[in-house]
């Protein structure tokens, strides 16, 4: 094999597959990949299975253009040894400023039932004191933590849209710009689900707290939306694009809701909503339009394969079953969920029906998407004392069978995120499709020892974060072993900015 290079590469040895001039600024975005790059790994997942002895062939757009046995004529070829190489994770829902309250929320305030409504308080008191660079420096510290646990892209539920005063800045799009900006940075993809925000609630008077993400018309969000997707430009390599969030049934009117929805229709754009995270929105929702959520934009008409469901906890069967039908995706938020005591996402309920099922960090209590994975098993085993609640009873133990739950598994934290972000080139390792992985060290102790046939359900179930060495988005090399190029700046600048904040 030509000019093969062992793991433990030096920089400068991997600087030459990239353009000399650049000097591997591949964490800029600005890196240019020369020629057709050889990826050799032990074992590479695709197909639903790990093959071994694969080498992927990346082109000078970023993409997968093959697998290949023999590497001989390829220029250049990056031999990963001991590692077993997976499809980019992808985080369907993240808040990334929420990042700032992360273990200050952990105690009993006095004289209240301490509850998701309580933890929204301490939220929403960090939400209005970021400046637009605290949103630049605490987004970049999710999407750094993002990286280096192997997710490669994410939709950012954006709603800090104003001012602390609640005055628009003179770019309405100047916070999600800043989002952008810092996924751009760190290397990951975004789909930017840009919020709309009109209302405290049904017969609820505006909390001073919420004018920052206000914009009371659909006319102006809308306008503020096609504005950033003019400006943000989305390419052929899909780096950053623009999606909608309507924030939820309790904070937009149903008329307000349609409009959107219809818009989204039009440009084809991923929609997300917040829906039944607790009873209380439920409840809400019924005493309103006197239908439960899901309920209600069946009946609309608004559920379609370009809508997300955001924690969908609280519904009926009736209701997993319109999500399923109308092809619409479910995104699960178990770590967060468990955190803030919202209760038991029903994986059995969607899994049922062959719903789709995609996973989010979302308030970033902790940021490991395998673990919000596992959890949609884990829970459901608590609730109904049984193990295996979501793998399909079957005849005989092979290796496809014994891996198949963790195979459903890592598909909710790659390809169903990709599709419900609207990342449709990502999600999965195969020709024409972007050359976005991560790697798994093989002696890492979460999982040293496992045989092949073992090694998935080792991972889903038991992977350390330490694991992840390699991460790569479109080609290029954003975590080299299981270290970012621009790691302890983003640190520094947000321990800077937490001190700032909370002293
Ligand atoms: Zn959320």
């Amino acid at each position: 094999m030509q000019r093969e290079k062992e793991r433990g590469y030096s920089t400068p040895q991997l600087a030459n597959v990239y353009d000399k001039s650049i000097n591997l600024k591949g964490l800029e975005g600005e890196a240019r990949l020369i020629e057709k790059i050889a990826w050799l790994p032990d074992l590479i997942y695709t197909g639903g299975r790990f093959e071994r002895g694969l080498a992927l062939i990346c082109d000078e757009q970023g993409r997968i253009a093959q697998f290949a046995r023999e590497t001989d004529d390829i220029g250049h070829v990056i031999r990963l040894k001991n590692r077993a190489m997976l499809p980019g994770l992808v985080n369907a829902h993240s808040h990334a400023f929420q990042r700032v309250i992360r273990g200050r929320t952990e105690y009993r305030t006095q004289n209240s039932e301490n509850s998701f409504w309580t933890w929204r308080e301490m939220m929403y008191a960090a939400a209005a004191r970021l400046a637009p660079e605290d949103v630049y420096d605490s987004s970049r510290m999710a999407f750094l933590e993002m990286a280096l646990s192997g997710i490669t892209s994410v939709g950012e539920f954006h709603y800090l849209h104003h001012a602390p005063s609640g005055a628009p800045y003179y770019d309405p799009n100047l916070l999600s710009k800043e989002v952008v900006r810092a996924a751009r940075d760190v290397g990951l993809r975004i789909a930017l689900l840009r919020v709309a925000y009109a209302r405290a609630g049904f017969r609820l008077e505006l909390d001073e707290r919420q004018k920052r993400f206000i914009e009371s018309e659909p006319e102006s969000f809308l306008r503020n939306v096609e504005r950033l997707r003019e400006e943000i430009k989305e390419s052929e390599q899909q780096t950053a694009w623009v999606g909608v969030a309507p924030h939820s049934i309790r904070a937009v009117p149903l008329s307000y809701l349609r409009e959107v929805i219809r818009h989204a229709a039009r440009e084809n754009l991923p929609v997300h909503m917040h829906i039944a995270e607790q009873p209380a929105e439920v409840s809400a929702c019924m005493e309103e339009h006197g239908l439960a959520p899901v309920a209600l934009l069946d009946s609309e008409g608004l559920l379609n394969d370009n809508f997300t469901a955001v924690h969908a906890i609280h519904i009926s069967k009736e209701e997993a079953r319109m999500l399923a039908q109308s092809n619409s995706s479910v995104c699960a938020c178990p770590t967060t969920e468990r955190n803030l005591g919202d209760g038991i996402f029903p994986a059995d309920l969607f899994f049922a029906e062959n719903a789709r099922v995609a996973l989010g960090t979302d308030s970033h209590a902790q940021i490991d998407l395998l673990e919000d994975a596992r959890e949609l098993e884990y829970h459901l085993r608590l609730k109904k004392l049984e193990r295996n609640v979501l793998a399909e009873v079957g005849e005989d133990e092979n290796s496809s069978r014994r891996s198949a739950l963790a195979a459903k598994l890592f598909e909710c934290a790659s390809a169903r995120g990709a599709e419900s972000i609207g990342a449709w080139a990502c999600g999965g390792l195969e020709p024409d499709r972007m050359a976005d992985f991560f790697t798994v060290d093989l002696d890492d102790p979460s999982i040293a020892g496992a045989a092949i046939d073992d090694l998935l359900p080792a991972i889903v179930f038991s992977l350390a974060r330490t694991a992840v060495r390699e991460v790569v988005r479109g080609g290029k090399l954003i975590v080299e072993d299981g270290h970012h190029r621009a790691q302890s700046e983003i640190i520094q600048k947000f321990a800077a900015l937490q001190r700032k904040l909370w002293g």
